[in-house]
């Protein structure tokens, strides 16, 4: 823990950590290293861990990287930061994100972006770390933490995980609970494990993992040991390689990247089988349909009222004032085109072409995934990203569907509700990171880990 502590202090250029709290990763150790010595130690007992900023934390900044919330420290912990206490995790502090998880190259957090360790080369350029889980795998990458939390609505785990060259889960849908992590879009949000190799994030999903009756989407069953079902052994195994993440203008550099993981996944004893997901094309629209609407509903509470930040009225301004003001200037431009993108879909007039059709291709790309299951298939195999990591500055925030691209290869496993796993396996030209990106069935995320522990 104090070496991390150091490590975070020297650091400060990746903007990695946004709240830092020593004292309570002090004490926690302390705590950690008696457990120890009575011979109690649980799974993450005295492991330095960093906490992404949307997690609610007790009696700690958790402002989701948005000045609306500037201020707020919570009245309870979060389910899933609660259990990683619970299992001995030590928390070095919160992690820089971007504005309410929503981006994907950490450009859209109050606090600045996160900056990503590795570099081009020769080339200084700062790269991004991805996003929105960007500080997070800044953080493991740069070694400043063993593991950190992240969460996933759209590929927010992976994404950022593939760009830094770490491991991120993000499980079934329901898996962990979703209690105290400040919602985005409740359908899809699931958090997730970013870690530094297979085993670690095993370990640490169990930890994150629990039923919980205060999340009415949390699923009662049972968590199993996924440490001991990793065995990398893929004999009997059948995956999947779905023609439709083959897109036109890949880089060959991602395509070879995917053959190479195709082969490792043939040594290690899997029979490869050519698959179809025919609607993969239909999912980033639905998904930057069904998302804005969600949380167009959810940022509906952040009113100047009950948290955070409240504009500075003038004379004679009454209540709508103050909601315009304080909604004005506590929200980013990405996040209040997405509440004015949401509120339109969901409106009286538009709500059946845009929102509910949404809805139905969701179910469309959810029953291309039962049927290749169906089918005997145990895990699906794809790139994770369509690039490697880019420069800070590079995707202009003028054309934000350029930055919407890069969830292509994610947002469907959200929309499906499965989990989906990036695994580093490669290097690009520049000898920066990729990752290929394995999505299993539901439930099944022992088996995943186990087959993404084939693949490093
Ligand atoms: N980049 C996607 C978005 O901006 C996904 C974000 C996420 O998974 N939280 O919505």
């Amino acid at each position: 823990t104090e070496a991390c502590l150091k490590a975070i202090d020297g650091a400060g250029a990746l903007n990695a950590f946004v709240h830092h709290t020593p004292e309570i990763a002090l004490e926690q150790a302390v705590k950690a290293d008696a457990r120890l010595k009575e011979g109690d130690a649980p799974a993450m007992c005295g492991l330095p861990i960093g906490m992404k900023d949307l997690f609610c934390t007790k009696g700690v900044p958790s402002q989701a990287g948005s000045r609306i919330l500037e201020g707020f420290l919570p009245e309870y912990e979060s389910t899933v930061s609660q259990n990683l206490f619970d299992a001995g995790a030590v928390m070095l502090g919160k992690l820089n994100m971007d504005e309410f998880a929503m981006g994907s190259s950490n450009e859209t957090s109050v606090y600045g972006n996160a900056v990503n360790p590795w570099r081009r080369g020769n080339d200084d350029t700062a790269l991004t770390p991805g996003g929105s889980s960007g500080g997070s795998a800044s953080a493991v990458a740069a070694d400043l933490c063993l593991a950190a939390t992240g969460t996933d609505t759209g590929g927010s785990i992976r994404q950022p995980a593939a760009f830094t060259g770490i491991t991120g889960i993000k499980p079934t849908y329901g898996r962990c609970s979703r209690w105290g992590v400040v919602a985005f879009a409740s359908s899809l949000d699931q958090a997730g494990p970013m870690t530094k190799n297979v085993r670690d994030a095993a370990i640490m999903l169990e930890a994150m993992c629990s039923y919980d009756a205060k999340d009415s989407t949390s699923a009662d069953l049972p968590v199993p040991d996924f440490e001991a079902a990793l065995t990398g052994d893929m004999r009997g195994k059948k995956i999947g390689i779905p023609k439709e993440y083959r897109m036109d203008g890949m880089p060959e550099e991602i395509e070879t990247l995917w053959q190479d993981g195709i082969a490792m996944m043939k040594d290690a004893g899997a029979e490869i089988v050519d698959i179809s997901l025919p609607h993969t094309k239909y999912a980033l629209p639905a998904y930057y349909v069904i998302a804005p609407a969600e949380a167009s509903s959810n940022l509906a509470r952040y009113d100047g009222v009950r948290y955070g930040h409240r504009a500075t009225l003038d004379q004679g301004d009454g209540i709508t004032e103050m909601y315009e003001k304080t909604r004005a200037e506590g929200f980013g431009p990405e996040v209040q085109r997405r509440v004015m993108v949401g509120t339109y879909v969901l409106s009286a007039g538009f709500y059946d072409a845009y929102y509910n059709r949404a809805r139905k291709v969701r179910t469309l790309i959810k029953r291309d995934f039962e049927n290749v299951f169906a089918q005997g298939i145990d895990s699906i195999l794809t790139p994770a990203t369509p690039s490697a990591a880019f420069g800070l500055g590079e995707m202009a925030s003028a054309d934000p569907v350029q930055m919407y691209l890069n969830d292509v290869f994610t947002v469907t496993v959200n929309l499906a509700g499965l989990p989906g796993i990036a695994v580093p396996t490669g290097t690009d030209r520049q000898g920066l990171p990729m990752a290929l990106q394995l999505i299993g069935r539901p439930w099944e995320e022992a088996d995943l880990l186990s087959s993404a522990y084939a693949l490093e």
